[in-house]
């Protein structure tokens, strides 16, 4: 790894830390290997990912069903889906080592033994048939599900990016299988459009087509979307054509039918799938490796994170110019209210002096800094109610008025 890389990713982890976005899991203890824990900043970070993701995939949509599955399954879940036996990494000493987490459910001789799911994909298959009986839908349509998934991985590594407990955000889209290559495509440009929108630069994006003999057991075609990550370029998100093997397994193992009834064919069978899939945990990486900038601001070195308005966890930030003039602490605290009604992530900082709070807000990633002054008091009259409102990545300052603020930090 050259060295700017690493010290690039050396200041994104301590940064992580020091503002309460990623701490090692179990730190008092010592941590434990491939887990990590999001701070206030992570946990808003992510949610906002989150968020975006269901609203465009799910919300914004007519065809598409969420769901949210229980992480412990039925263990025949694993072996009709092929993890039971297939699931497996190379040790080092040349052993298959399955790299799911077992688990026993329930007490004494009633145990049995189960898993913690290494992937949120099957709790949508095995709940086909109720969305289908509940819904109706017609084809095509999709299921999607954000959660957590489980891998014993062997050595997990880089921060965030390899670790033993994850997040993910998937879809299965069923089609007919003579319009999987359409929907293939049409899936490739809408993970472009959700990386565009997340703020990832196009140019750290690369596709790679899996070869036959390196997709999982279940692919007839996988393109996974690499990131150039300061520590190398590597998988994203993968999109992945599942053909019918999922739903046919399912079938075949639990002896229900997992069929759509085409009304107008009178055709029964089991539709095929698309499945575009999305790692939490790697995104927020993704956003936060790439958006790391380091510049001089009037003459002054400063680090500070360039995220979009729509993930950055702290949209913005309010101060009164000085802190010990209770008229102006007065004045800013009701515009913080007023923004906070409407504008949940909004934070008041009057600690130290300005100068300083702008670079807090600036490591943050926070898009806009709101400061009342004199003039928003009306020392002169034509600034009244207005107040400066101080762009991140420029620093440039322009006077907003006051009822304008909430299209002014939203836009
Ligand atoms: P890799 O080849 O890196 O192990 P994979 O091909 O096994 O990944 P998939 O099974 O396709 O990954 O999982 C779907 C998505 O889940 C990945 O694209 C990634 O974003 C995320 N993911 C998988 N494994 C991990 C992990 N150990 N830590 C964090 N995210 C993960």
């Amino acid at each position: 790894m050259a060295d700017k890389n690493q010290e690039v990713m050396d200041k994104v982890i301590s940064l992580c830390k020091r503002r309460g976005f990623v701490f090692q899991g179990s730190e008092i203890y010592g941590g434990l290997a491939g887990t990590w824990d999001y701070g206030p900043l992570g946990v808003a970070l992510k949610n906002n990912i989150k968020n975006l993701w269901w609203n465009k995939f799910v919300e914004n949509r007519e065809d598409m069903f969420g769901v949210d599955a229980a992480i412990i399954m039925n263990p025949k879940v694993w072996e009709a889906s092929g993890h039971v036996s297939g699931f497996v990494d190379p040790t080092e000493d040349g052993k298959q080592f399955n790299v799911m987490f077992k688990t026993a459910v329930g007490a004494g001789e009633e145990a049995i033994d189960s898993y913690l799911r290494p992937e949120t994909a099957q709790g949508m298959f095995v709940n086909f048939k109720n969305v289908v009986d509940a819904f109706h839908p017609k084809l095509p349509f999709g299921l999607a599900q954000i959660g957590k998934a489980f891998r014993n991985e062997i050595s997990p590594r880089d921060f965030i990016f390899r670790v033993r407990e994850f997040e993910q955000m998937e879809i299965e889209y069923f089609v007919q299988e003579k319009d999987w290559k359409d929907f293939f495509e049409n899936w490739r440009e809408q993970m472009f459009d959700w990386m565009k929108e997340i703020g990832l630069p196009k140019s750290s994006i690369h596709e790679l087509e899996v070869p036959d003999g390196d997709r999982a057991h279940y692919s007839k075609r996988t393109i996974d979307f690499e990131f150039d990550f300061p520590f190398g370029r590597k998988e994203l998100y993968g999109l992945a054509y599942r053909t019918d093997f999922d739903l046919k397994n399912h079938s075949d193992s639990s002896g229900v039918a997992l069929e759509y009834f085409d009304e107008e064919s009178g055709e029964r069978f089991s539709p095929h799938v698309i499945e575009p899939t999305f790692g939490v945990d790697r995104t927020v990486l993704a956003i936060l490796s790439s958006a790391y900038t380091e510049d001089e601001l009037g003459g002054e070195k400063r680090n500070y994170l360039k995220l979009s308005k729509n993930i950055a966890p702290i949209k913005a930030a309010v101060f009164p110019l000085l802190k010990n003039k209770p008229e102006l602490v007065e004045k800013a605290r009701e515009i913080y209210m007023m923004l906070k009604k409407d504008i949940p992530q909004i934070v008041f900082d009057d600690n130290g002096n300005i100068g300083k709070r702008y670079r807090r807000q600036d490591e943050i990633g926070t898009p806009v800094c709101i400061t009342v002054d004199f003039d928003t008091l009306g020392e002169k009259p034509e600034l009244a109610d207005t107040v400066t409102v101080r762009d991140r990545d420029t620093g440039e300052q322009k006077r907003v008025a006051i009822k304008d603020l909430i299209k002014e930090i939203s836009t």
